[in-house]
């Protein structure tokens, strides 16, 4: 109980209130079964996994093209290791930066088709600090209401206003540029910033059409690509490569690299300027520790296997349409998403616990989203799709579907 201060310490009464207010408030969420926990792995990623002593295939990994445990990247780890130790010791502006993190930003840049990168220790941390560094009050956040946590976030401790527009609505989403332009003509800095691929659905945001609206109403336009980058596109570069939208068309690309890329951190792709910016202004790069450098190596390594490794997309490809397939002729429906993301909306928190508890005692490991992490009423299982997986497995958890009432 790390909220009790021991006897002798006495209690202050504010401290009292507030540990009664915790412990209720745990309480009803324990009740709702919005209650949270850690489940405790005793293996590395990958599509078998013992986890809380108890053998499963797993099917909610963000390892997309199962890199996590991939023995050259764990070799260039360790060899970057030896030569750079572990730790990076500063941030990035300091000491921090090394020659493998210079590496990193230069192939991101150039597989990514933009002028440059920079990195960043996390998603979340890369989100909230480009969202800040570029706007000020009086400025325009447009976000679509089913962004990442992360993206919302950094909106709300960015001094700009927000505005959450309709998911995937380019209508509800111009409507309110207007309405904005015409309470205020003043504004002249707007920002549009969606997910690339729904990080909790699997949908993808109308990219195209978001680049061309973006230009006419002269905004900056924002895509956070941390489930399509490495699994989409001719060489995995993610969504806008797929879609053949560049530097100009999108100015602003977020990806992560503890999804499909299989290690950690993230980065921002952009114009020189951008990224010059960034680095004078963005807190979440100055103010942090570099991620390792050895992570940074490994990354690099992870990159070359994505480009070359095509098997890897057409397995995971080819698993999702045999996943979607067989869920159809069971009758369990899908949400509408050809990504490895592949959920089944089960409405209630309570069910949605239920059913993944039960399949965990069946040997299947698949997380229930709850609220808050998705919208009151649309508790899911967020079923994820991995090139470490194999149609065997898929026929396995098809089964194991089969059998529950959902
Ligand atoms: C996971 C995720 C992030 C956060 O990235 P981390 O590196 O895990 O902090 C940001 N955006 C989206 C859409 C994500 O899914």
């Amino acid at each position: 109980m790390p909220f009790l201060l021991p006897a002798f310490y006495g209690m202050i009464p504010q401290m009292k209130n507030k540990q009664s207010t915790i412990q209720n408030w745990l309480a009803e969420k324990k009740s709702q079964q919005l209650y949270r926990s850690h489940r405790i792995t005793e293996t590395p990623q990958q599509a078998r996994m013992k986890i809380d002593g108890q053998s499963v295939l797993n099917f909610c990994s963000n390892d997309y093209l199962g890199l996590a445990n991939h023995p050259d990247i764990i070799a260039s780890f360790k060899k970057a290791a030896d030569s750079f130790g572990v730790g990076s010791g500063s941030a990035h502006l300091i000491s921090g930066h090394s020659k493998a993190h210079q590496a990193l930003e230069e192939y991101l840049a150039d597989f990514t088709g933009r002028e440059r990168s920079l990195l960043f220790s996390t998603g979340y941390m890369a989100n909230i600090g480009v969202l800040n560094a570029l706007t000020e009050q009086g400025d325009i956040i447009y976000a679509d209401r089913l962004n990442h946590a992360s993206l919302v976030d950094g909106a709300l401790l960015a001094n700009a206003t927000t505005k959450r527009y309709q998911h995937n609505d380019i209508d509800s989403l111009e409507r309110q540029i207007v309405a904005q332009r015409k309470k205020n003509k003043q504004v002249d800095n707007q920002i549009i910033v969606s997910d690339g691929v729904f990080s909790m659905d699997g949908d993808i945001a109308h990219v195209k059409q978001l680049a061309i609206l973006a230009k006419k109403h002269h905004a900056w336009l924002m895509i956070d690509d941390a489930h399509g980058f490495g699994t989409l596109g001719k060489t995995g570069g993610g969504l806008l490569q797929q879609q053949h939208l560049d530097q100009d068309d999108v100015p602003i690309l977020m990806a992560t690299l503890g999804k499909a890329v299989g290690t950690s951190g993230a980065f921002i792709a952009g114009s020189e300027e951008l990224i010059e910016y960034l680095i004078q202004t963005a807190r979440s790069h100055i103010f942090t520790t570099a991620m390792p450098a050895a992570i940074a190596a490994a990354t690099l390594t992870s990159l070359e296997i994505i480009k070359k490794d095509q098997w890897r997309r057409d397995k995971l490809q080819s698993l999702i349409m045999q996943f979607k397939q067989g869920a159809k002729e069971l009758g369990i429906e899908l949400m509408p998403s050809d990504t490895a993301i592949q959920p089944i909306l089960v409405g209630s928190s309570k069910k949605a616990v239920a059913i993944s508890q039960q399949l965990f005692t069946q040997g299947i490991l698949i997380s229930a989203i709850r609220p808050p992490t998705v919208a009151k009423n649309t508790a899911r299982l967020r079923i994820t799709l991995s090139a470490n997986h194999n149609e065997k497995m898929v026929d396995e958890l098809l089964s194991k579907l089969g059998e529950t009432h959902i």
